[in-house]
C-alpha cells in the first residue's frame, strides 16, 4: 500500500465521523475555534458580531480566541467533550485571512493531539495562497463558500473584496474571487482534501443560478454542496432581503442533489459553536476565560 493509498483511507476514515460531510456522523461532536476575526471579502448580506451571545448564526462569537487560549479552551472541551473528533476555524471572519493565526492554532492541536479532524470554513479567495500549506498541516476537510459561478452574478452579491492590497467592487471582485475559488478547490480535491461548497441561496439574484453552481463543483471533483437559506441581519445591505422559503430550499436541495450528493442537515452554527449537531453544547463553555499559556 503506497503512502497516498493510506491517506486515503485515514480521510475517509475521518469522513465517517465527521457530522457536515456524512449523516452517520451525527454521533460526534465538533468544535469551531474563534481564532479568525478579519475578513477580506465583503458580502452583502454579512455582519460579524464579536459578542452577540444569544444569537446563532455564522460570524458570531462571544470572544475572538489567540491560538494559545484555543487550545487551552480545546484541551478542556475535550476532557468534557469525549466524542469530540472535528476541530474546525470558521471565522467569525475568514480562516485564511488570519492564517498565522489558524496555522499556529491547528499546529497547537495537532502536537497534542494528532488524531483530531481539521476542518476549516474560507470564501476562498485566498486558496490559491495557502492550497500546499493547508495539505502539509494535514487539514483533510474545507468548506469554501460560493456564491456564484458568474462574475455578474457574483458582483451584485460582494460589497467588495481585498485582494493583494488592492480593493476591488462588481464584477472584478467576482471575477478575481471565483477564479481563486475554482483553482484553489482543483488543487485541493487533486491531493485528496474532501471539499464540501456551502451556497447562500439570495432569492432574485442566484436562487436560480444555484443548480450552474452545483454542476461546475461536480466537474471539479467536490464531495457535497450545502443549499442554505439566507439569514437576514440587520444592518447589512440584503437585510430587507426575503430568505427562500424551506420548501424551496427542499425543492432546490431535491433538484440539485440529482446532479451530487446535498447536506441537509446545516445548522448554520455560530463561530464558536461546540456539541454535536442536535446536542449545542457552546453555551456551556461561553462563560470560559481561558488562562493562555505562551
Ligand atoms: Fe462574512 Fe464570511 Fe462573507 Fe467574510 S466571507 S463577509 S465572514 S460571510
Ligand atoms: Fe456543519 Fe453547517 Fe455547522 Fe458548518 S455550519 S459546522 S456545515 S452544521
Amino acid at each position: 500500500m503506497t503512502i497516498e493509498d493510506i491517506r486515503r483511507q485515514e480521510i475517509l476514515a475521518k469522513t465517517a465521523t465527521h457530522p457536515c460531510y456524512n449523516c452517520a456522523g451525527h454521533k460526534y461532536a465538533t468544535m469551531h475555534l474563534p481564532v479568525a476575526p478579519r475578513c477580506n471579502v465583503q458580502c452583502n448580506y454579512c455582519v460579524r458580531k464579536f459578542d452577540c451571545p444569544n444569537e446563532s448564526r455564522p460570524g458570531v462569537t462571544t470572544k475572538v480566541l489567540t491560538p494559545e487560549e484555543a487550545f487551552e479552551k480545546y484541551k478542556v472541551v475535550k476532557e468534557k467533550v469525549p466524542n469530540l473528533t472535528v476541530v474546525g476555524i470558521a471565522g467569525p471572519g475568514d480562516a485564511l485571512a488570519n492564517f498565522d493565526e489558524t496555522k499556529k492554532t491547528m499546529e497547537l492541536i495537532k502536537e497534542y493531539d494528532p488524531d483530531v479532524t481539521f476542518c476549516l470554513s474560507t470564501n476562498g479567495l485566498l486558496l490559491p495562497t495557502y492550497a500546499s500549506e493547508i495539505i502539509s498541516l494535514g487539514v483533510s476537510h474545507i468548506t469554501v463558500t460560493i456564491n456564484a459561478v458568474d462574475p455578474k452574478i457574483a458582483g451584485k452579491i460582494y460589497k467588495h473584496i481585498n485582494f493583494m492590497g488592492t480593493k476591488y467592487e462588481g464584477e472584478s471582485a467576482g471575477a478575481i474571487l471565483l477564479s481563486n475559488q475554482l483553482s484553489g478547490l482543483r488543487i485541493l480535491v487533486a491531493h485528496g482534501v474532501v471539499c464540501k461548497v456551502n451556497i447562500v441561496s439570495l432569492k432574485g439574484i442566484n436562487d436560480t443560478h444555484i443548480p450552474k453552481i452545483v454542476e461546475t463543483m461536480k466537474e471539479i471533483g467536490c464531495y457535497i454542496t450545502n443549499i442554505m437559506p439566507m439569514i437576514p441581519v440587520e444592518g447589512s445591505v440584503f437585510e430587507n432581503m426575503p430568505s427562500l422559503t424551506n420548501k424551496e430550499i427542499e425543492k432546490l436541495r431535491k433538484d440539485c442533489g440529482l446532479i451530487m450528493k446535498q447536506m441537509t442537515h446545516c445548522r448554520q452554527c455560530r463561530a464558536d459553536a461546540i456539541g454535536t449537531l442536535d446536542n449545542d453544547l457552546s453555551l456551556e463553555f461561553r462563560g470560559y476565560q481561558p488562562q493562555a499559556t505562551e
